[in-house]
This record gives C-alpha cells, sequence and structure tokens, in this order.
C-alpha cells in the first residue's frame, strides 16, 4: 500500500512535468521590441534575438520543441540562424535551457552561463537543487564555453548585456540587462531571470540549498536596485506580453516601455516571497 502510495505520487509529479503550459508550445509571431531587440519565443516561454551586423545573441533555447520555432521565427525576421554567435539562458530550468545543445550544434554558438547553473546545464538537469531527481525535467546536458559571474558583461559588436545574479529560482538564475538606442532615446531594458518560489521549494532548512532563502533577498535588492524602462523576462506572463503585442499591433507608444509594470510585478513578486517565507518559517 505505501508502495502504491509512493508509486503513485512519482507517477503525478512526473505526469505533472510532462504536462506543460500548454501555451509553453504554442507559436507565437516573432516582433521587434525596441531597437534591436526582438521576440522569438512562444506564447509563453520567452526567447530573444539581440542583433548586430555581424551575429547575434539569442537568450534562452527554451525546450527541446522550441528550437525549429525559434530558428523559424529567427528566419520569418529576415535574419540567419547560423549568425547566432552567442547563447544565454535566464536560468538553468528545462523550459528555458533544455533547447541549448541543438542550437549549439546547429549554430556553433557560444554558451555563456552563470557560475553556480553551470553545474546544472552540464548535467542536463541532475544536479538541480530541487528537480534533480525528477527524469521529466531533465534534458540533453550541455557543455558551457564560458562562465559568467555576475555583473560579467557578455559583448559582441557593440552590444553590451551585463548578466546579473538573481539567485534562489535556480542558483545562478540571471537577470539580463542592456541599453537600446531608439528615435535618439536610450532606454534601459531589463529581463527578469525569475523571481518566483516553485510550489514545493523550501525556504528553510534545505539541506540542498541552504542560502536559498539569503538568496532570493539578494535578488529582491537587485531587482529593485535596476533602472528599467523596457520591461521583459523569461516567461511571457512575467510582464503581460500577449496583451502588450496586441497593443503594439494597434499602434502608438511601445507598451513594452513600462517602468511601471516592473516595479510593480517586482513588488508583488516579493511580497509572494515573504508571504511564503513567513508561513514557512511558522510566523
Ligand atoms: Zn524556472
Amino acid at each position: 500500500m505505501l508502495f502504491r502510495s509512493l508509486l503513485l505520487t512519482v507517477v503525478f509529479v512526473c505526469r505533472a512535468l510532462a504536462q506543460e503550459n500548454p501555451e509553453w508550445t504554442t507559436p507565437h509571431a516573432p516582433f521587434r521590441v525596441i531597437g534591436n531587440v526582438y521576440y522569438v519565443g512562444s506564447k509563453d516561454l520567452a526567447s530573444y534575438l539581440i542583433t548586430t551586423p555581424q551575429g547575434h545573441i539569442l537568450i534562452n533555447s527554451s525546450l527541446t520543441s522550441s528550437v525549429p520555432q525559434i530558428q523559424k521565427n529567427v528566419e520569418a525576421l529576415g535574419f540567419h540562424f547560423g549568425d547566432v554567435k552567442i547563447l544565454l539562458i535566464s536560468h538553468a530550468h528545462w523550459d528555458h535551457a533544455a533547447g541549448s545543445a541543438e542550437i549549439k550544434r546547429l549554430t556553433g554558438a557560444k554558451y555563456m552561463v552563470m557560475d553556480s547553473d553551470v553545474s546544472v546545464v552540464e548535467s542536463g538537469g541532475k544536479t538541480d537543487f530541487h528537480y534533480g531527481a525528477e527524469a521529466g525535467s531533465h534534458f540533453p546536458p550541455t557543455k558551457v564555453d564560458r562562465v559568467l559571474h555576475d555583473g560579467d558583461e557578455v559583448k559582441l559588436n557593440g552590444v553590451v548585456l551585463v548578466a546579473h545574479k538573481t539567485p534562489g529560482h535556480t542558483k545562478g538564475c540571471t537577470t539580463w540587462t542592456m541599453k537600446v538606442r531608439e528615435d535618439d532615446k536610450t532606454y534601459n531594458v531589463v529581463i527578469v531571470g525569475s523571481p518566483n518560489v516553485n510550489a514545493g521549494y523550501k525556504l528553510v532548512d534545505n539541506a540542498a540549498y541552504p542560502t536559498i532563502a539569503q538568496d532570493y533577498e539578494s535578488t529582491f535588492r537587485t531587482l529593485n536596485s535596476l533602472p528599467c524602462d523596457v520591461f521583459l523576462g523569461a516567461h511571457g506572463g512575467y510582464f503581460g506580453m500577449e496583451a502588450k503585442f496586441a497593443r503594439m499591433k494597434a499602434g502608438g507608444a511601445n507598451p513594452f516601455v513600462d517602468h511601471e509594470g516592473y516595479k510593480s510585478y517586482v513588488a508583488e513578486r516579493e511580497q509572494a516571497f515573504r508571504k511564503e517565507l513567513a508561513k514557512q518559517t511558522g510566523q
């Protein structure tokens, strides 16, 4: 009986992982967000192409099944997938990093990953502090070409992306920032890695990740300190991608320029973290 309920639990967890949000795999039309920043992801799994005249940077390889969608989107915008020189991720979970091995194979891009996420991507998810033992969260192991540290810059032909370590959700979760020029104005772009405390995350007495609560604290300090004009993130849901895309098509001011939306998103996520922490510490 115990074995049976254990088995059911295992089956349920695996199924929960396998049953991805359908919006993760639903294709979405690619579009220019601002300047040289393009959205090339699905309805909810955000991938970004940052273009230069001599090659491009791609952020988030997403699921293995996302790779043909991303390639199609890049090409629909008139760019060559083979011109992707650098591959980055928001964090080392399968929904952002599973396609990396295939994208490296197709493009020869250099894969650059935050220090504390390196072992997770190179083990194909097996060293993840929370999902490591769950087969449904594993993905093709991928060799990292450059290990990034907090504050490191990734440069390509004048484009400079800054890697801000925003840990907690994963140990090396990364929030990317860059400046873009459009119509003689400079905008601060923020691509949020993830401030989310997933279901089942232990914030207290977590032997696999003892500093998890402190790390979330430092993440919120960082997110609160970043200047943000253009609010983006690892999932379209973070920043209301679809509603903004619809508004963009209707014309008018660029809806992705949303300083207030960023502020209220970070404040809401910080509150959710504090609520969960209080619950787990029994306060
Ligand atoms: Zn995640």
